[in-house]
């Protein structure tokens, strides 16, 4: 069994909070220049060059990329044979606190979803944990803005609706979504499992870089062809670059389910692992 202290999960953390704010993911920054290169509409050419110009600011100034510095989820893969001293969750919530008030990052929790007062350091954080074999932790630091989260959807298809099902929910959560989930998004998909896996499968698919293979390449390029043939573009003012990658995870599912969800990711994207 190996120990890990809950001072340097924090330590961890705190660091991991302060780079996914500021730091544009290296996949999503040659994924926006490749998107830029190839667009045709001036418009949309330049607002890529706004965006890239935002991402250099902010790495060169140690600025947030975006005023919405989000509610942040970790993800942790939790080695069975590792031992937290201390409270793993305090761990973590002390981390995101730190980081936050370091960066100057904007508050925007609330401690109840009716009353509504914010409570002033962002946390708490939303936290899932898998458990995986050997002595290992990863943990991945995932600011979610409101624009792009707001726009997700989940749908319990019935089986039947197979793939063409998929892609016609996928495409209308896309054309619902317009400019408000701040485009060229990375489009996150979950299908399988059931009505609370499917989306935690899609906001993890978010976590994984563009351009690492998932389970189905070519349903991901289908879906990001017939995505950028929708014609909303970058902020949603036309042009070829609606989004810059889909990601699609599968689970098993029930006999008569077929559960699909949609998370969007936007142009700011942020993500941080660190591994203990
Ligand atoms: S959707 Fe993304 S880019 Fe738009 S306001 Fe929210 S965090 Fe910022």
């Amino acid at each position: 069994m190996r120990t890990i202290n809950s001072k340097d999960i924090t330590e961890a953390v705190k660091k991991a909070a302060i780079e996914a704010n500021t730091l544009l993911p290296t996949d999503i920054y040659q994924a926006l220049q490749e998107a830029y290169a190839k667009e045709q509409l001036p418009r949309a050419k330049h607002i890529l060059e706004v965006l890239l110009e935002n991402a250099d600011l902010a790495r060169q100034e140690g600025l947030a990329l975006c005023q919405d510095t989000g509610l942040v989820v970790v993800n942790i893969t939790f080695g069975q044979e590792v031992h937290v001293e201390g409270s793993l969750e305090e761990a973590v919530n002390e981390g995101i606190r730190r980081g936050y008030r370091e960066g100057h990052f904007r508050a925007s929790v609330v401690r109840h979803p009716f009353r509504r007062e914010n409570t002033g350091d962002n946390t708490p954080c939303v936290i899932h944990t898998e458990l995986v074999p050997g002595d290992g932790m990863q943990l991945t630091v995932f600011p979610k803005g409101a624009g792009s989260e707001n726009m997700g959807r989940v749908a319990m298809l019935k089986p039947g609706a197979g793939e063409q099902g998929i892609i016609d929910f996928v495409i209308e959560a896309i054309e619902m979504a317009g400019g408000s989930p701040c485009p060229p998004l990375v489009v996150g998909v979950g299908v399988g499992g059931n009505l609370e896996v499917a989306p935690y499968l899609a906001k993890k698919a978010l976590m994984r870089p563009l351009g690492k293979p998932g389970p189905h390449p070519e349903l991901e390029h289908k879906l990001l062809e017939l995505i950028n043939r929708t014609g909303i573009g970058p902020q949603g003012l036309g042009g070829n670059t609606t989004a810059l990658g889909v990601n699609l995870e599968v689970h098993p599912t029930h006999i008569a389910s077929l559960p699909v969800a949609v998370n969007l990711g936007c142009h700011s994207t942020r993500r941080c692992t660190v591994e203990l």
